[in-house]
Parts: structure tokens; C-alpha cells; sequence
């Protein structure tokens, strides 16, 4: 199988990593191959599904893979960590898709590297399958994300809290895996040519526009600022919770990256958190806005040394960009929060129509999806939201107050817009525990489910329901 491998991470940004090899494993087992996905690869899905056991669980990588695990920093729930880096992930290199895009595939759960902290550098398969499973459900609705490429067992039991788990490796494509804390790294070591040198790699891969721009280290901030503003909004409005925003895990690309303790919110509560270990609700679903400026006024300090000589300017420059954030977020939350509704245009009040919706869901465990969904049909009859509310009289007093606003063709705008199956946390669970017990046949039917989120099917009706009345209270996801 050729991989048409161009692994300029490799040969750019000596000293960002260290080479490693996968660790061995005994029986690796191709679980699942993503087909569409190499497709757009442009590699041959029937190859990868004969050969793919060896190739993804790193024992017989392909010619001109070149394993390496990178380095980072990172602040992780507000402290910072000075040394993470790939303890569990090899990078095997960059390809380009049929669209001309570079793509970096990673393996993740391929063994100890330099990095790995005294854990095991292991993956269990419900974790796998799980990233597997909502970075596609991301996918299917169109924010931009990792997504899996393979999974493959690797025939090795591993010791987790809950007991012997199968070992388990998830190939990840990314648009690149640089993330915030990359930049941390050589900031805290006041290695500042290596930060520029990043920055500039990263400018060339992902935002080259900008290299010819006045200050274009000023221009690469504000470029990173806008694109994890409008992903964040984005996973406002579908009720993401990503669960670990610490600053490894924010990408410079903007993309979704590192699905551990995430989930989607059912019933409507900006406190809501699936984490275990997040006891201070600091990554709650409501907090994740004001995560997004802390996490950019991180990558601004990072940055300081190359925005300005003068230190003084260098910190007016990224408070400049810094300030917009909040902006940047409500204007592109505003937007898509428009369309939720089916608005004619964009008025004043409109803001203020939205907060005053979301309070009536608020106290009420309204579920998150399908009150926008069903509103598409209280267009005309709200028979069908009504139920969602334990006590809908704040949603009478709203809905005429909304259907004054509404664009002509609403409903069905609302309907493309607003999905009707999300990768609800009891659907996981029920395909990770079958998995677990060898059946992956609800695995497959819930991605299938996931991959078209907007056309509602009689024949999946099931995928549409909550889960039952305190699951969510106790569930967590880590
Ligand atoms: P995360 O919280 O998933 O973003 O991971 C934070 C850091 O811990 C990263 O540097 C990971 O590579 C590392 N890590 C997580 N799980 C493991 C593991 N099982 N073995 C080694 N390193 C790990
Ligand atoms: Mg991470
Ligand atoms: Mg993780």
C-alpha cells in the first residue's frame, strides 16, 4: 500500500519531538476501518481493511512513515505542566487528501514514549471507540474535528480502575496536532527562536495568507483567536461539552481534538459536567466561553516575544487581539443562534430573545437537541415542544414573541440546521459495553445514526430519546 508520506513536522521542526517506535503488540485486529475517510485519504479502503491490522496498531508502518512523538506544554485545569508531549500517541506522518489538504495521522495508544509520565502509554477500547464515535458525530455535523481513521485491537489485556480492559489503538487525522501548549513548551524554556520557528510552520500550514501580512505573528493570534471562537460557539450550539479544554488540548488549526471526558448535554443546564476528575466545574458547559479567552490569553503570552521587541508594546499588541474574543464568540454564537430559530434577518432585540428562550428551558431539564428541534415545528403547533417542558408557561409567553421574528421558509431552515440525533451519552454506552462484549453491531448502527444527524427516519426513532430520567445526573465519562 503506498502512502504518499510528506512528514514536514519531521523535517522542519527538528528538536519539537523525539523519533519513537511504536511498542509491539501481540495480536493486533483490525476492529474498524473508516472507509469515506480513506477515501478522502486517497487511499484504497480494501487494501487498508487486509492490511490495516499491521499498519495501525505501528507494527508494520508503510514505507516513508516516520513515528515520532511530539512535545508540548500545557496549563491542565489551570496549573501549569511545563513537560507533557505524546505519552501514548506516535505522529506516523502527513499525507494529503483528494482535496489537497495535509493531513497528519496519528497513532494513539501505541505504547510508552519519553513523555508518558509513569502511565502505561496504552489505550483501552471503550475510550477508543468512544473518540471514534463523537469525533464522527462532530463530523456529521460539520464542526471541524480530528476523526478516527481505524481502530484496532492489539490483542493486550490492560489494568484500568474498572478492571481488565482489551487494549485498543485509534489512528487519528488531523488537520495537524499543533496545539496551544506547542507553543507553551519553548515559551517556558524562553527558547524563542523555536517559538517563531513554530509559529512560522504553523502560519505556512494553516493560515499561509498571512505570511505576507504588516505583523504577521499579530495576524497568526488573531487567526487562532477566531477559529477556536467560532469552533466553541459551534459547540455551544449543539450542546458540546468537551470536558478537557486545558491548553494541549486547544488546537492552533481549530479543530476538535482529544474526545476523553466530553459529551453532549440532554437536559439544558450551563453547569452541566460528565468529568469525574473537573470537581470545580471549571469546564462546565457554560463556562467553556470564557475558557476559550483563557486558554488564547495563554497562547498571547506564549507568543509575546514575537509580536513585539518592546515588551510593553508586545503586551498592548496581544491585548489588542485578546479583547475581540469575546466578541469573536458572541458574533458567531449570534449567528448560528439565529439560525437555530429561523430569524429573518438580524435584529437588535434578538440577543435578548435567544437568553430569554434558553431561561425558559433553564430549571425545566428541557433536553438541549430536541427543543430546537421540535421548535422547527412550533412553527405552526407547538404540540410537539410543549411536552419537553415540565412547565411550558414561560415558553407560551416566548413563542409569540419568536414567531414574530421568523424567516418565511423557518421550519425548514430550522431543520438543516437543528439536529435531530446527537451521540446521546446512553447510546454510547450501551455500543462501548456491546463492543466490549464483541458485538459492534450497535456501534455501527449509532455511527451510522450520527453520520446524518438532520433527516429524521421513522426507523430511528429511538436514537431521537433522552436518556432515561437520571442517567445524566450520575453519568460521567472519565
Ligand atoms: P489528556 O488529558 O488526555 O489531554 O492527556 C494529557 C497528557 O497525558 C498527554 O501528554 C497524554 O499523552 C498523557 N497521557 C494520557 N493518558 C496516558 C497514558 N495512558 N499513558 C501515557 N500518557 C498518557
Ligand atoms: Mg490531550
Ligand atoms: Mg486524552
Amino acid at each position: 500500500m503506498t502512502f504518499r508520506f510528506d512528514n514536514s513536522y519531521a523535517r522542519d521542526l527538528e528538536g519539537f519531538y523525539v523519533d519513537w517506535p511504536a511498542a509491539p503488540v501481540p495480536a493486533p485486529r483490525l476492529l474498524r476501518l473508516n472507509r469515506p475517510l480513506a477515501e478522502e485519504l486517497g487511499l484504497d479502503p480494501d487494501l487498508l481493511e487486509r492490511e490495516g491490522a499491521e499498519i495501525f496498531s505501528g507494527r508494520c508502518l508503510p514505507e516513508g512513515a516516520h513515528p515520532l512523538a511530539q512535545v508540548y506544554a500545557g496549563h491542565q485545569f489551570g496549573g501549569f505542566s511545563p513537560q507533557l508531549g505524546d505519552g501514548r500517541a506516535l505522529l506516523i506522518g502527513e499525507i494529503t487528501d483528494r482535496a489537497g489538504r495535509r493531513r497528519d495521522l496519528q497513532l494513539k495508544g501505541s505504547g510508552r514514549t519519553p513523555f508518558s509520565r509513569g502511565a502505561d502509554g496504552k489505550a483501552a477500547l471503550g475510550p477508543v471507540l468512544r473518540e471514534y464515535l463523537v469525533g464522527e458525530a462532530m463530523h456529521g455535523l460539520g464542526i471541524p474535528t480530528t476523526r478516527a481513521l481505524a481502530a484496532v485491537t492489539t490483542g493486550e489485556p490492560l489494568l484500568r480502575q474498572e478492571g481488565e480492559r482489551p487494549g485498543a489503538i485509534l489512528t487519528r487525522v488531523a488537520a495537524s496536532h499543533i496545539r496551544v501548549g506547542t507553543f507553551q513548551f519553548f515559551a517556558a524554556r524562553s527558547d524563542i527562536d523555536r517559538v517563531r520557528r513554530l509559529a512560522d510552520y504553523a502560519i505556512a500550514r494553516h493560515y499561509p495568507e498571512l505570511a505576507s501580512a504588516p505583523e504577521p505573528y499579530l495576524a497568526f493570534y488573531e487567526a487562532v483567536a477566531e477559529a477556536q471562537a467560532q469552533l466553541v460557539a459551534r459547540w455551544m450550539l449543539v450542546g458540546f461539552i468537551h470536558g478537557v479544554m486545558n491548553t494541549d488540548n486547544m488546537t492552533i488549526s481549530g479543530e476538535t481534538i482529544d474526545y476523553g471526558p466530553c459529551a453532549f448535554m440532554e437536559g439544558y443546564d450551563p453547569g452541566t459536567v460528565f468529568s469525574s476528575i473537573d470537581l470545580q466545574g471549571r469546564y462546565a458547559y457554560g463556562n467553556q466561553p470564557f475558557i476559550l479567552a483563557w486558554n488564547l490569553a495563554r497562547l498571547g503570552e506564549a507568543l509575546l516575544p514575537l509580536l513585539d521587541a518592546d515588551a510593553v508594546r508586545a503586551a498592548d499588541k496581544a491585548n489588542s487581539v485578546l479583547e475581540t474574543v469575546g466578541a469573536r464568540y458572541q458574533g458567531h454564537w449570534m449567528a448560528g443562534m439565529r439560525a437555530k430559530l429561523g430569524l429573518a434577518g438580524a435584529e437588535e432585540g434578538d440577543a435578548q430573545l435567544a437568553e430569554d428562550l434558553l431561561e425558559a428551558m433553564r430549571g425545566q431539564r428541557a433536553d438541549w437537541t430536541l427543543t430546537f428541534r421540535r421548535l422547527a415545528d412550533a412553527v405552526t403547533d407547538a404540540g410537539t415542544l410543549r411536552p419537553l417542558f415540565r412547565d411550558a408557561a414561560a415558553l407560551e409567553a416566548w413563542l409569540p414573541r419568536w414567531r414574530a421574528r421568523l424567516a418565511p421558509d423557518a421550519a425548514e431552515r430550522m431543520r438543516a440546521t437543528n439536529p435531530i440525533y446527537i451521540a446521546r451519552n446512553h447510546r454510547v454506552e450501551e455500543a462501548l459495553a456491546a463492543a466490549h462484549a464483541g458485538d459492534l453491531a450497535p456501534f455501527d448502527r449509532l455511527l451510522e445514526v450520527l453520520a446524518d444527524p438532520f433527516s429524521e427516519r421513522a426507523d430511528r426513532e429511538l436514537f431521537a430519546v433522552p436518556a432515561p430520567e437520571g442517567f445524566d445526573d450520575s453519568y460521567r465519562t472519565f
